[in-house]
């Protein structure tokens, strides 16, 4: 059995100072204090890392104390920037040591989406909880396999699906809950942007998975699921493109898919890599509809509805994600819209499905 310190450590609660009881997620009642700091290494330096440890800075509750990256130069630049002493600092060769660090409670994997299982499992089996950029995994089958993994290892496992904390967003969600909508038949989730250059790793299907569905139409997959509240028991799917030298074999350029909810609602959907400014969703039931454009961008997010404007303060997406993880982890918050491997395995069957649908030119089944 575990030792109190041990599990305390495993809980991101190594600091001894302790004053609320609360149940954390694993079931174990436990004493904590809420004023209590996630301390967070992010795997993983380039542009998304990048922006996230830039908004860590506005944290009350993470705090950047590490960083695992194959490059010196930038471990070396960031421990400058962010005050990150030497002891924290991995590369992908070394970082299963991080077991043996006190200082560090999660680990923030933000690489080309093949690493994302590997390098979770990893840091799982190094006994930190892991956050995960999405797409979670290449597959369904990859997602299960880290769920698993973190479960035997009792750590977190959380998605970066930072909309699931973004205001207006939740006030679509609560409203289409209330019914403020009447009974929600009709999504439509609009995800695109246009790809630059053709060398990059997300038009590579070995590091990628695939193409725009897996990095922007997932958006849509995951917009569809808590905008009509239901899981989706059916898809039909078409893929179109228009530039076979730069979107090869297995790298979608256009997708657009169809879904079917078990209360009747539809979702009708596209994901590109050849349009900009593709940003929508649009939500309508039998009393009224809500709308935001763009949607799932780093914002500010705009959404209105039948009844006018939804007006809330624009936070820095990644700042309160951060926030709101270290609650989860930390004090056993339970977000309104799920973040955990289970939620990001249900958009990893979903968007298989997408692909075999696309491929086979039939509806597939789900569930
Ligand atoms: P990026 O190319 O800018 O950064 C990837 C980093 O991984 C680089 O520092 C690179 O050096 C490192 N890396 C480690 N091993 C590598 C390898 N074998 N090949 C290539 N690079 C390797 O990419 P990014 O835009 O930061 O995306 C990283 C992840 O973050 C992706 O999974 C992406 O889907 C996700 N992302 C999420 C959001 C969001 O809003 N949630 C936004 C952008 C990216």
């Amino acid at each position: 059995m575990a030792s109190r310190r041990e599990f305390l450590q495993k809980a991101g609660l190594s600091t001894l100072a302790i004053s609320l009881p609360l149940a954390n997620s694993f079931g174990k009642t436990n004493e904590i204090k809420n004023d209590q700091v996630l301390r967070v290494a992010i795997m993983g330096l380039g542009s998304y890392g990048t922006r996230v440890a830039e908004a860590m800075k506005d944290c009350k509750r993470a705090k950047l104390v590490g960083v695992i990256s194959g490059t010196r130069s930038k471990v070396e630049a960031w421990q400058q920037k962010y005050g990150i002493p030497a002891k924290n600092c991995y590369n992908y060769e070394n970082f299963d040591q991080i077991k043996d660090n006190p200082d560090i409670d999660a680990v923030y994997v933000i690489t080309p989406n093949s690493l994302h299982k590997p390098y979770s499992i990893r840091v799982a089996k190094a006994g930190k909880h892991v956050i995960c950029e999405k797409p979670m995994a290449l597959n369904a089958v990859e997602g299960k396999e880290m769920v698993d993994a973190c479960k035997a290892a009792g750590v977190h496992l959380l998605i970066g699906y930072r909309m699931h904390f973004e205001a207006k967003t939740l006030e679509v969600v609560k409203r289409q809950r209330e019914g403020a909508f009447g009974k929600t038949l009709f999504f439509q989730g609009l995800s695109g942007f246009s790809i630059g250059d053709p060398t990059q790793w997300r038009l590579n299907r070995e590091l990628a998975g695939g193409g725009s569905m897996m990095d922007i139409g997932i958006y849509s997959v995951n917009g569809s699921r808590y905008m009509l509240d239901e899981e989706p028991i059916w898809v039909t799917a078409q893929e179109v493109k228009t530039d076979p030298v730069k979107f090869k074999e297995g790298v979608d350029e256009t997708i657009t898919f169809q879904m079917g909810f078990p209360s009747g609602a539809v979702a009708s959907c596209l994901s590109t890599y050849s349009l900009n400014n593709l940003d929508k969703f649009f939500l309508n039931g039998t009393k009224g509809f809500a709308e935001m454009q763009p949607s799932t961008g780093y914002g500010p997010i705009k959404a209105w509805t039948n009844q006018g404007p939804i007006e809330a303060e624009h936070i820095t997406h990644q700042t309160t994600q951060m926030d709101e993880m270290a609650a989860i982890i930390l004090d056993g918050k339970k977000p309104i819209i799920p973040v955990d491997g289970e939620e990001g395995l249900k958009d990893m069957v979903i968007v298989d499905a997408i692909y075999k649908a696309a491929k086979i030119g039939e509806k597939v089944m789900l569930g």
